[in-house]
């Protein structure tokens, strides 16, 4: 029998679980705080540019999710990259360098020093780790696997690109697993991967070719085709306060305007952030003490995403590729760039080039506090510098997230231990989200499928 189920927050991990409910024929609604749905996921247009508040890219490689799109009818809305974002630039001495993608640019690059590609090279050479099981800093996995120029110039500007994070207190085991489990079957990352490829093969059953894509309208597009298939089923404006057991129930207590309301559901699927959730108040159900605490200390690194607008003739670096990263070792106040109209058509006017620079996470939390116009100063002095910018820019759009990125730091174990302890506790309570299914879109569209399939098995039990 279909089941009544409410949803709380309308970020992509929430609208994929309902729209994936929604499919197995169960009846959803869907909570949301603020006056429009996708968290970080948002576009602007504005003067001519194609702003993207939060993510600007999405990475299709798996089956499901290019089927997921198709579902949502988004196939024609897709941009693809162009084929020179898979060049992607790491800043060494100051300056752009091409990050090698063959083996002949891997030996001529200048990116590494010949010690610092030769120490790459002896991976498979270096013993195991004999701590096997012991949860190790991101950075201390690396330098004891590749050496510490391979730390410095090719994982941190990753890390800080992709989780805004510190590679001494990210945990390697739960950022960078398939790596650590390559060393644990194969005693080396590079013998690992060969096993692996040897062994397996390409898993064609669940995998495609790499996409790296968006959407004509940017990346609002994936969250408009997930709200259109929830119409009236999606509240705005309306945070969920309270949980409360009523019998085999749970009563939703959601605040629309200044007034409390309450819904009765089978059951209720959390999405919210961390600390919106140690904010919930149970009523006739308790949570194992200390559970929410441990959720709460989840660390999140603050971001800004400043949006440039310069005048082309104004950069002197061609811009191709897909953006330049910034080593922490390097200096500078931004974590990298990403050359927007370089990648996608129409996201900048005739003559003019759209970038986005990303400013603070874990390695530069305090320049978050920093106002605008300081901001500003400080991505168009580093831009100015790494691509030779001579003017000003034309058109700025800043966005700040608080917490933009849930870190999983050393001991991040724990905090999916309790999770598990409290859907055990609570009787048809569910908790999705980016603080336990990965970070990025791909996987929590995906996460948001298993999820439902797993309510639903539950549910018609
Ligand atoms: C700057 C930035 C750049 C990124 N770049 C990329 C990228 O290029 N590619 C990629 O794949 N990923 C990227 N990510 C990561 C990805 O966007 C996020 O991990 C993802 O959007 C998080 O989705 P979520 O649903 O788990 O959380 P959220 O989007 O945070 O959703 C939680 C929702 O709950 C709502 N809420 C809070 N309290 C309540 C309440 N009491 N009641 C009801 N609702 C409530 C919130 O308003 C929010 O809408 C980026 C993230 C950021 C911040």
């Amino acid at each position: 029998m279909p089941s009544k189920i409410a949803i709380a927050g309308a970020g992509i991990s929430g609208l994929a679980t309902a729209y994936a409910l929604k499919q197995r024929g169960h009846d959803v609604v869907v909570y949301e705080a603020q006056k429009r749905a996708g968290g970080p996921v948002h576009t602007i247009e504005r003067d001519g540019y194609l702003v993207e508040t939060g993510p600007h890219t999405l990475l299709v490689r798996h089956r499901a999710v290019a089927e997921l799109l198709r579902e949502l009818g988004l196939d024609p809305m897709i941009v693809e990259a162009d084929s020179t974002a898979s060049k992607r630039f790491v800043v060494s001495d100051g300056a752009p360098i091409a990050l090698p993608m063959s083996p002949t640019e891997f030996a001529t690059t200048s990116l590494l020093s010949p010690a610092g590609r030769l120490r790459i090279l002896a991976e498979p050479f270096v013993g195991r780790f004999d701590k096997e099981g012991v949860d190790e800093p991101l950075a201390h996995f690396i330098r004891r696997r590749l050496g510490a120029e391979a730390l410095d110039y090719l994982v941190d500007p990753f890390v800080g690109g992709i989780w805004a994070g510190d590679p001494r207190r990210l945990s390697a085991r739960h950022t960078f697993g398939t790596l650590t489990e390559f060393e644990e079957s194969a005693g080396s990352i590079a013998l690992g991967a060969i096993k692996k490829r040897l062994l397996d093969g390409p898993d064609e059953a669940t995998t495609i070719s790499r996409r790296l894509i968006s959407f004509k309208g940017g990346m609002k597009t994936l969250i408009d085709a997930l709200t259109d298939h929830l119409g009236e089923a999606l509240r705005l404006d309306s945070p969920v306060r309270k949980l409360r057991r009523d019998d085999d129930e749970w009563r939703v207590i959601f605040e629309r305007g200044r007034a409390r309301r309450g819904e009765s559901f089978d059951a209720v699927v959390l999405t919210l952030p961390t600390q919106a959730l140690a904010d919930l108040e149970w009523e006739n159900a308790a949570t194992p003490p200390g559970a929410m605490d441990e959720l709460c200390r989840v660390n999140h690194a603050p971001c800004c995403v400043v949006s440039l607008g310069f005048d082309r003739h104004d950069v002197g670096h061609p811009l191709d590729g897909f953006g330049v990263l910034v080593p922490r070792v390097e200096q500078f106040h931004i974590l990298g760039a990403l050359f927007v109209s370089s990648m996608f058509d129409g996201r900048a006017p005739e003559g003019r080039v759209n970038l986005s620079a990303f400013v603070g996470g874990a390695r530069q939390p305090e320049l978050f506090d920093h106002d605008d116009e300081a901001i500003l100063d400080l991505a168009c002095r580093d831009l100015g510098e790494l691509l030779d910018i001579d003017g000003p820019p034309h058109f700025t759009h800043i966005t700040r997230w608080k917490r933009a990125i849930p870190q999983y730091e050393v001991g991040h174990q724990v905090v999916l231990d309790r999770i598990e302890e409290l859907e055990t506790h609570l009787p048809d309570i569910y908790f999705a989200g980016n603080y336990r299914d990965g970070i990025s879109i791909p996987d929590l569209l995906q996460s948001g499928q298993r999820h439902a399939q797993a309510i639903d098995e539950t549910l018609r039990r």
